[in-house]
């Protein structure tokens, strides 16, 4: 990655979200408002924001502050100047004449606009700063959307464009889509009118809010927040500012005029109920009871919680056939997408052409922007373009897809993107699939729902190492997150029949399991949940990737338990080498730890010196196959740590019992855990007390209980 330096200006919502972002990947950062106190102040409320804009505590003061009135000296340094200034030209333009004498002659230039025209931000400035000179649209929050639409002008220089491409895709962690500089660009033309639609529909169908928000959710392949969640959460006045702009400057666009039926959007916004940000819109939370707007009166009720049969019924099945035979349905989820669809559909394939270079593009936006598990042309073709009303040959064929004005595009060819299942299949056996990666690097897949490991996953794997056609691997998930952990229903069926045979292999074979990976040249992928014996097996490989939002854990003490395939031991390496970091390595475990992403992971431990924080979300099977295609198998090192740990650690979790934040319970699993981690004096000693010290635990009653809280509700018990 190149570090570059970084000089945002305007520190309100997306100004400081794009900065921290930058500083949280590693870039330099400065920060700029009007004035140095008001830059202050947004970066107060930016470490405060949620979900959180920053991943380290720290992070935020590597980001220098300033004013545009006495600190604007701070560009003549930076590589690239990203202005996220207010959504005014006057202001906008007033800074490009500003900053114009000041930039260095390579620096990048960007405006960051939800729909402004970009080519006339650039009037009166130079050539140079012209083809420099673009429109970057970030969406927020910035950390966790990686969709960046990219607007050049007719003037910007086609290799400044590649470059700022390659940049942003290779150092930004974004995944970019060209968009052309229409309103809006793509995303906020089609998207917002899709929020709007979708609120009117409901609205004219007497639903509730709950009830919209089930069908427009997953059912229809779209994000839980629904329609409802969703305007909460992006604000009604961020709402209406772009569908006011869109209004004004697409009057010819019949379907702008749309914007003026979702009657509850303007009826809230005259109260001042703008959503999330202002305690209230659709929804609103009381104490700790969270309230539902009656679209009808504009009176909040408790919430209902909304189900249909008919969603029950069909959500199982892939989304094309689920929504083409509910467009069937005659029932309240039939008549919404009746209404819905087809016209969402259609006005995709109007704008196509206006504002996107292909169907791919606009797919992508809504994927990657909105969080659509198809954009519209791919659920045109899977729904089937007749049962929605169009008549239209398919969009995607082979490589190609077909353009609206006519012609082909070939589809774009991104290996460095490519997803775990697009790699060719080798083999596949329970809850396991073995594909080639290339340059005899294999992928070894686990395909259990969450990654869940158990017996039937541990003796698979067995068994493909006894085969010894692995050299060098990636152990990895297909699916939603890396693994979060062992089967504990496993575990609750073999305490409560006292099978205590079925308990100690499970454990014994674990472990062996995670010994075996570390004699291998071996590297775990890791994304989403990667907690308990899933990351125990990751903690064995020689070394780990880990996509930069990863939550990393071991959260086994939660549960009535220690981690018992080898996490246990394998933590004192990873712990500080003193007897104060081996305490407070037992002191985490006994609080059954688990970091909030990579970069905590890394500062606590669970990562180490060998392995690697993969910034870009799409790349971790790439870096994870570049890393196997090098790592060499490691030792097992036990680190001689001077002092009495186990000391130490007993009395901060006395401390902690006192406060009330430990039980009796959770003592006994830290003793256990101070006889594994502070008093044995090798590897092998600590892997046998780690096997005997889980088994130990499974007998105790608290245990069960635990374990049986969280299967029924999720939840830890702490008893
Ligand atoms: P905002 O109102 O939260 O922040 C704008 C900031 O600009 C304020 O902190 C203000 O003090 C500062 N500012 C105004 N004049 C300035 C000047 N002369 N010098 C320095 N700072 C100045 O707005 P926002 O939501 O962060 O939006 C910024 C831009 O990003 C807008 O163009 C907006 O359309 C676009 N955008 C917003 C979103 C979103 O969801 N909020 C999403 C994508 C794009």
């Amino acid at each position: 990655m190149e570090r570059k330096r970084i000089c945002v200006i305007g520190a309100g919502t997306m100004g400081s979200g794009i900065a921290a972002h930058l500083a949280n990947i590693g870039h330099e950062v400065t920060l700029l408002d009007r004035t140095r106190q008001e830059a202050q102040a947004a970066m107060e409320r930016a470490k405060r924001a949620r979900p959180p804009h920053f991943r380290l505590e720290g992070t935020a003061e590597t980001i220098r502050l300033g004013g545009t009135d006495q600190d604007l000296g701070a560009v003549k340094a930076a590589d690239w100047v990203c202005e996220a200034v207010v959504e005014k030209p006057g202001v906008k333009k007033a800074i490009f004449s500003l900053i114009e004498p000041l930039l260095g002659p390579e620096a990048m230039i960007s405006t960051n606009t939800s729909g402004l025209e970009i080519g006339t931000l650039a009037e009166g400035r130079s050539e140079s700063f012209r083809r420099r000179f673009m429109g970057v649209h970030f969406f927020n929050p910035p950390r966790w959307l990686k969709l960046l639409e990219l607007i050049p002008t007719p003037e910007t220089d086609f290799a400044e464009l590649e470059r700022m491409t390659r940049f942003l895709e290779e150092s930004a962690a974004r995944r970019v889509v060209l968009a052309k500089d229409t309103p809006g660009f793509i995303a906020n033309r089609y998207g917002m009118w899709c929020m709007y639609w979708a609120t009117s529909c409901a609205e004219a169908l007497g639903l509730s809010v709950e009830e919209a928000d089930l069908i427009t959710g997953p059912f229809m392949g779209r994000p839980k927040s629904g329609t409802f969640r969703l305007n909460d959460l992006v604000g009604l006045d961020v709402m209406e500012d772009i569908a006011q702009n869109l209004m004004t400057r697409r009057p010819e666009d019949p379907r702008t005029s749309r914007f003026l039926e979702a009657k509850t959007v303007r009826a809230l916004l005259a109260k001042g109920w703008l959503g999330g940000k202002s305690g209230q819109g659709y929804y609103r939370r009381e104490g700790r009871e969270l309230m539902a707007l009656d679209l009808g009166t504009l009176a909040y009720r408790q919430m209902r919680e909304a189900s249909f049969d008919s969603i029950e019924a069909l959500k199982r099945e892939p989304l094309g056939s689920r929504l083409s035979k509910a467009l069937e349905l005659k029932d309240p989820v039939g008549e919404f997408l009746r209404r819905f669809l087809p016209p969402a559909l259609a006005y995709a394939v109007e704008l196509q052409a206006e504002v996107s270079h292909s169907p791919e593009d606009f797919d992508r936006v809504m994927r990657w922007g909105f969080g659509w598990e198809q954009g519209p042309f791919e659920l045109i073709d899977s729904i089937g373009a007749a049962a929605v009303g169009l008549d239209q040959a398919p969009f995607y064929e082979g490589d190609k897809v077909r353009l609206v004005a006519g012609g082909h595009a070939p589809l774009k060819v991104e290996p460095e993107f490519a997803p775990l299942e697009s790699y060719p299949m080798l083999d596949e056996r329970e809850g396991l699939r073995v594909r080639d990666l290339g340059d005899g690097v294999h992928a070894v897949c686990l395909t259990t729902k969450l990654g869940v490991v158990g017996p039937p996953v541990v003796r698979a794997l067995h068994g493909l190492l006894d085969e010894g056609a692995l050299d060098r691997f990636v152990l990895a998930t297909e699916g939603s997150c890396y693994s979060v952990g062992f089967d504990l229903k496993f575990f609750r069926q073999a305490i409560l029949d006292k099978d205590d045979r079925a308990i100690a292999e499970a454990i014994e074979s674990l472990q062996s399991l995670a010994m075996r990976f570390t004699s291998m040249r071996s590297v775990a992928a890791l994304h989403g949940w990667s907690l308990g014996g899933g990351l125990e097996l990751a903690l064995g490989c020689a070394a780990i990737a880990a996509d930069a939002e990863a939550k990393i854990g071991l959260p086994e003490a939660k549960v009535g338990l220690l981690p018992g395939g080898g996490g246990t031991a394998q933590m004192r390496s990873r712990a500080r080498p003193d007897a104060h970091g081996v305490a407070d390595m037992i002191v985490a475990l006994t609080e059954g730890k688990v970091c909030e992403n990579a970069s905590e992971a890394m500062a606590f431990g669970f990562l180490g010196p060998n392995d690697l924080i993969v910034e870009h979300p799409d790349r971790l099977i790439t870096d994870a196959r570049q890393l196997a295609k090098t790592v060499e198998p490691t030792s097992r090192p036990w680190p001689e740590v001077t002092g009495p740990a186990s000391g130490i650690a007993e009395k901060a979790l006395k401390a902690l019992q006192a406060k009330g934040e430990l039980t009796e319970h959770d003592l006994l699993i830290g003793e256990k855990l101070r006889n594994i981690l502070g008093k044995s004096d090798s590897f092998e000693l600590a892997l046998r007390k780690e096997r005997e010290a889980f088994f130990s635990l499974a007998h105790e009653g608290l245990t069960l209980g635990r374990i049986a809280h969280m299967l029924e509700t999720g939840k830890p018990l702490r008893n």
